[in-house]
């Protein structure tokens, strides 16, 4: 097996043929001794995750360049023979039971913790269950956070969002408007810069999918109260922003039964750490939000807003470096980074959905295999 090796970590074997990016995984398969899977289970559960990859990472994106358009493909390869892993890219161990625990390591598997040692190469260590590769329900988890969203307050300068606020924006309202897109939602500007602030932002809404945005302009000089006084956003402090609140409750009831609020099978959202790809309801780090402001994805003023998500899980530095790698890899990409610090409806929080930064790291595997920088993912 070849290697690819993201800074974003993961690793993988592609292969450039004709219009197809090839992205060839080799796994070892490990029946686990103390929670053993009954041996047929075992046998169809590399199948049935074969069939799972298949069906949510390709057709999603490709990469266009000039007339040429290229295509991943997703092959993984099995083996079941001990003596014949140490080439693997992961080990998996499989256990009985329902998903939810699943890992996938940087770490040496267990039984070639050695070749680490002799600084030769060594497969990594993954940990699923026969329960990852059935249908899971996070919706709950998408939901509850939901709430937390709204009222929010969004910076502007000169009028305009910064890229990862537009992002922001954008991911918020599909969420609400695959719960429920006829919500009477209010956009309200203040500031200098009120007027195209609302339009900038309400165009994201709908364009997200929301059909009642209505726009209003503060009308805090009514009261006396606020007289000579400029109003400023709870979020930041800054006087030039808008803020995006909803007349009624969001209806919640829906996400259970709406695909898109829940991963399909948890194998789904671990192939994307076997690509390199970190988990983004867990917390911005602190490395990765300067990279964001040194990117102009945000203004320096609005860090404060990406970091410190509570209840939200603190990356170590090792994950924080590969999360500020994805944010590089996005910027050379030419698409938005992802939200972190939220359960969101994308793949890599708790949801199905699939964005152009999931494929940055084959997008960077592409461009070594062709030696063009010019890409883009389409
Ligand atoms: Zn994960």
């Amino acid at each position: 097996m070849s290697l690819f090796l993201p800074k974003s970590g993961g690793r993988f074997d592609p292969s450039l043929l004709g219009n197809e990016i090839r992205i060839t995984h080799k796994f070892g398969t490990v029946n686990d001794s103390s929670r053993p899977v009954p041996e047929e289970e075992f046998q169809q559960w590399s199948m049935r995750f074969t069939q799972l990859i298949q069906q949510h990472w390709e057709g999603k994106y490709s990469f266009r360049r000039q007339n040429q358009t290229v295509v991943p493909k997703f092959i993984q390869i099995f083996e079941d023979d001990e003596k014949k892993m140490s080439d693997a890219h992961f080990v998996i161990r499989v256990r009985d039971g329902k998903g939810g625990n699943e890992l996938v390591s940087s770490k040496p598997a267990q039984m070639f913790e050695d070749l680490k040692e002799k600084g030769m190469y060594f497969p990594m260590a993954s940990t699923l269950a026969a329960g990852s590769v059935l249908p899971t329900d996070s919706s709950g988890l998408i939901g509850d956070t939901l709430w937390k969203w709204i009222p929010f307050y969004v910076d502007t300068f000169g009028g305009v969002m910064k890229p990862q606020t537009k992002a922001h924006v954008a991911s918020i309202a599909r969420q609400v408007a695959g719960a429920q897109a006829g919500l009477t939602v209010y956009v309200t500007g203040y500031g200098n810069y009120k007027t195209s602030s609302i339009n900038e932002v309400s165009t994201v809404l709908r364009a997200s999918g929301l059909l009642n945005v209505q726009t209003r302009t503060s009308k805090k000089f009514l009261n006396p109260g606020n007289w000579g006084k400029s109003s400023q956003s709870r979020a930041s402090g800054r006087t030039d922003y808008v803020k995006i609140s909803i007349k009624d409750d969001i209806n919640v009831s829906t996400l259970k039964t709406t695909p898109v609020y829940t991963y399909p099978a948890a194998v789904v959202h671990e192939f994307g750490h076997m690509l390199g790809l970190k988990d983004e309801y867990a917390c911005l780090s602190e490395k990765s939000a300067n990279q964001l402001v040194k990117l102009d994805f945000i203004d320096a003023s609005e860090k404060n807003l990406y970091l410190n998500n509570p209840g939200t899980r603190t990356e170590t530095p090792e994950v924080q470096e590969e999360q500020k790698q994805f944010i590089k890899y996005c910027r050379k990409a030419g698409v938005e980074p992802t939200v972190f610090g939220k359960y969101t409806t994308s793949i890599m929080s708790a949801g199905s959905e699939f964005r152009p930064c999931h494929f940055v790291t084959i997008w960077a595997a592409l461009v070594h295999l062709s030696g063009f920088d010019d890409w883009t993912i389409v």
